[in-house]
């Protein structure tokens, strides 16, 4: 059983933050992730894409801002379940949760905070049968790294930001070629971006088919061609490449979180802005995974509501004690020896 203060599900950026916040209370923290690394969306969607919005980082890569939340976490030495998901809580005599893993991981803490963003993520996945026996031989739903597409033929479905923006940058002298497949000629994406496709599809600098819907993949241990059907087309075109990326996005799911007896809203969980508690005492919501009445799901928003939460913790588990706020400057950063 791993003992700790404050259980954190989810090691997204606003987790990793608590972590943080809380140490400066002394109070330790643990982290459990469903993924096998931390960083949350961040490091999962977006790790090379710059932030502007962040405080006092004027442009920061998302990449970037985790290995500091990270480093800035460090001192406080939190534990790390990663690979395993959050599946259930039972609450002890004393009080006390246990949250229990998918791998049977067994944690125990007086608090529990849910920093689980859009829950467990799982990609849309296009209906083509034999999909599965190359995922990761060819077929991938997220861009974790693009170098890994260096001098690579790549194909890429969907209408979206995503879809759009790495058409762009791997078409910008990373990829061999990069072909966008996607299935209507209007984009849901940023206006500047279509723009962008049109004008690069134009210059020959990758090629770009609308109305179109890749209905097939093959190959032996690698994808080596996907078959694409065209409006108008009686016959499927077959396009040979190294990799498809099918970026239809990713369905929030909250997962065994929706099964915990929290007050949902559009699968996210309902709080009290005083202290981003929820309807079970003991149990805290924050980042992107709660909802209140004007939230806005930016991580500068998270990092506000850790930082109240870890308070309400506090005299949560030492009721008689009484805290003073006081300044990292004239403090210092005090870790646990
Ligand atoms: C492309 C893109 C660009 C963005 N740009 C910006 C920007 O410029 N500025 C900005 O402020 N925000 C931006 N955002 C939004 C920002 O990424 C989110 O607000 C932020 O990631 C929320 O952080 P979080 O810690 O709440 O959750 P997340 O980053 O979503 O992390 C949650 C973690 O919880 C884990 N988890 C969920 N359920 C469980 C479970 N049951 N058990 C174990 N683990 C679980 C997940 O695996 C995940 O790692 C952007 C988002 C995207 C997709």
């Amino acid at each position: 059983m791993i003992e700790t203060d404050i259980i954190i599900i989810g090691a997204g950026p606003c987790g990793l933050f608590t972590v943080f916040e809380a140490g400066l209370l002394k109070l330790r923290c643990h982290l459990i992730d469903a993924l096998p690394q931390a960083g949350g969306q961040l490091t999962e969607i977006y790790p090379k894409k710059p932030i502007y919005d962040i405080p006092g980082f004027p442009e920061v890569l998302a990449g970037e801002l985790v290995e500091n939340l990270m480093n800035q976490a460090a001192p406080f030495k939190p534990g790390f379940t990663l690979g395993e998901r959050a599946e259930s809580f039972e609450k002890t005599e004393d009080g006390k949760f246990i949250v229990t893993t998918s791998r049977g991981t067994k944690h125990i803490a007086p608090v529990v905070a849910i920093a689980g963003g859009l829950g467990c993520f799982e990609p849309r996945k296009p209906p083509i049968s034999n999909i599965g026996q190359f995922e990761d031989k060819g077929i991938e739903y997220i861009v974790r790294d693009p170098e890994f597409y260096r001098g690579k033929r790549v194909v890429i479905s969907g209408g979206g930001d995503s879809a759009l923006d790495w058409s762009i940058f791997l078409a910008e002298g990373v990829a061999e070629h990069v072909t966008l497949i996607h299935r209507s000629t209007s984009f849901r994406g940023h206006l500047d971006s279509v723009q962008k496709v049109m004008d690069m599809a134009a210059s020959g600098k990758m090629t770009l088919i609308t109305n179109g819907e890749v209905v097939g993949v093959d190959g032996n241990e690698h994808v080596s061609e996907v078959h694409v059907a065209i409006t108008g087309q009686e016959n499927h075109q077959v396009i040979a490449t190294d990799h498809w990326l099918p970026l239809f996005g990713l369905s929030p799911k909250l997962g065994p979180l929706a099964e915990w007896g929290l007050n949902i809203d559009k699968n996210s969980i309902e709080v009290n802005t005083f202290d981003y508690s929820t309807n079970v005492e003991g149990l805290y919501a924050i980042g992107d995974i709660n909802t209140y009445q004007g939230k806005l799901k930016l991580i500068l928003c998270g990092f506000h509501e850790a930082t109240l939460m870890v308070q309400s913790a506090f005299k949560r588990i030492y009721p008689n004690k009484n805290y003073v706020l006081k300044y990292t400057t004239v403090n210092g950063v005090n870790g646990f020896e």
